[in-house]
């Protein structure tokens, strides 16, 4: 919009308060106001001139001085005392055109002051004047007001931060997010909200930005694990943009993705258990076992696998029904589930009834004793086996192998050796532990054992 234009729309539509207590001043005014296509408001005393303009919200108030009764500073005072017409803009109107008059004019908040006796061309332009400038300030405070609404009342958190790290600004929903005051951020660094780690990358990262702002990339999108006032941790997407404004600035954008991860937590655990028991399943054990396996072949501690089949499965399902089976699986893994106990056990459903365990940094002899009591605690819970050949009770058969894994070892092997002593248990009678050594010299001792 150019000045030209500017100037015909405020003239269309502005407002005009004129306050003298002189009648001829108010015609000549009235008329020149009314010339220029302004809308015009007379008021002759101060008291008046501040009801008219609380009503009617003028655009700019011409005030003349010197009125009996209320003068004109009083009536400026009252006019930028209630906050309806603070924002009014005053020109003064009087014959004291004293520097000092002048002044207490501008003090008292006035944008103009023009002389009298009036010169009603002058009087024009400066009005045109005010009008245009107020005009576009209030575009900038709508600009504003509107910008503050958004950043308010957004969804996202919003954070300002300057090149060393100080949080300059947060939004509510930042605050909110992490359990701050309004304001209780502000002068803070981002370093009591992240781990050292990330916060020394970003903080890396501001400071090249600072360096070489046409340099430097965006830092785009991480997800972040952000300390809450309360000391818990909550995981958040953190987009970081940079900005120069005077000054390198930072705007971060928080997004709250708990729920996502939450879900994603639960996806994640529902690939690792096994419905039906709830403990790890197959593939959650293969690459626990994995792991252990190579920290063992560092540390060269013995790594311990268990391996467990109920015994007569078959005909206690044929007996009781497949119900009846699930519940005893249930039962059944529970009881083995409560020997892992240290963060390098773990229990698993390795398929149908059969359950395996490993025991890391465990020898043979442990592992030996870990299993005699799962053994015996199953049987303890004395689960009806009616037509088992065993016992009245439902029972497993276990089998226990030992290694020290080595580079020509195989994780293969271990599983092979716990096998055949499994199987050595259900030859031997059901219901029992059988247990051995597995991989380099000792697998010809397996294979001895089991071609007996
Ligand atoms: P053994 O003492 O020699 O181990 O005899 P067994 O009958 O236990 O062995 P077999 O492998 O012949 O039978 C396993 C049975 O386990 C057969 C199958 O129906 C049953 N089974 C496997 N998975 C499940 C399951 O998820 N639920 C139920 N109820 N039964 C299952
Ligand atoms: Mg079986
Ligand atoms: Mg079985």
């Amino acid at each position: 919009m150019n000045a030209g234009s500017l100037s015909m729309t405020t003239r269309r539509d502005a407002a005009i308060l004129i306050v003298d207590d002189a009648p001829e001043n108010l015609a000549a005014l009235r008329k020149l106001m009314v010339e220029q296509g302004y809308q015009t408001f007379v008021a002759t005393s101060g008291e008046r001139a501040l009801k008219i303009a609380r009503r009617v919200h003028p655009d700019l108030i011409l005030l003349d001085i010197m009125m009996p009764g209320m003068d004109g500073y009083e009536t400026c005072r009252q006019l930028k005392n209630n906050s309806a017409t603070q924002r009014i803009p005053v020109i003064f109107m009087s014959g004291r055109t004293d520097t000092d008059d002048v002044v207490a004019g501008f003090d008292l908040g006035a944008v103009d002051y023009i002389g009298k006796p009036l010169r009603l061309p002058e009087v024009s332009a400066r009005v045109r004047t005010q009008l245009q400038i107020r005009s576009k300030s209030e575009t900038h405070e709508e600009q504003a007001e509107r910008l503050r609404t958004i950043v308010n009342n957004m969804a996202e958190g919003l954070l300002i931060i300057e090149a060393d790290g100080r949080i300059q600004f947060t939004n509510p929903a930042c605050d909110k997010y992490l359990g701050y005051q309004t304001e209780e951020l502000a002068g803070r660094s981002i370093c009591e909200l992240l781990n050292p780690l990330v916060a020394q990358e970003y903080l890396d990262y501001f400071e090249r930005y600072a360096a070489a702002p046409q340099a430097a990339h965006n830092h785009g999108t991480r997800e972040v694990i952000i300390r809450h006032r309360n000391g818990s941790s909550v995981c958040m997407d953190l987009t970081l943009t940079p900005m120069y404004l005077r000054q390198p600035l930072f705007i971060g954008l928080l997004h709250d993705i708990t729920h996502h991860k939450q879900s994603e937590d639960a996806l994640q655990r529902a690939a690792m258990v096994d419905p039906l028991t709830m403990i790890a399943n197959r593939r959650h054990f293969d690459s626990f076992l994995e792991k252990e396996w190579q920290r063992a072949m560092r540390s060269g501690q013995p790594l311990s696998l268990v391996v467990l089949d109920v015994d007569h499965f078959k005909l206690y399902n044929d007996t009781l029904g497949h119900a009846a089976g699930d519940a005893c699986l249930q039962q059944v893994a529970q009881a083995i589930a409560a020997h892992a106990l240290r963060p390098t056990d773990l229990a698993a459903r390795y398929g149908g009834e059969e359950f395996v365990l490993l025991f890391a940094e465990t020898d043979g002899d442990a592992a030996h004793h870990l299993a005699e009591s799962i053994r015996a605690r199953i049987e303890s819970l004395q689960i009806p086996h009616p037509r088992s050949s065993t016992s009245a009770w439902l029972t497993v058969s276990i089998g226990v192998a030992t290694i020290h894994p080595h580079h020509l070892d195989n994780i293969e092997s271990l599983f092979v050796a716990a096998d055949r002593a499994m199987y050595v248990a259900k030859e031997g009678g059901r219901n029992q532990v059988q247990a051995t050594k597995a991989g380099g010299a000792s697998l010809a001792a397996v294979k001895a054992l089991v071609m007996r």
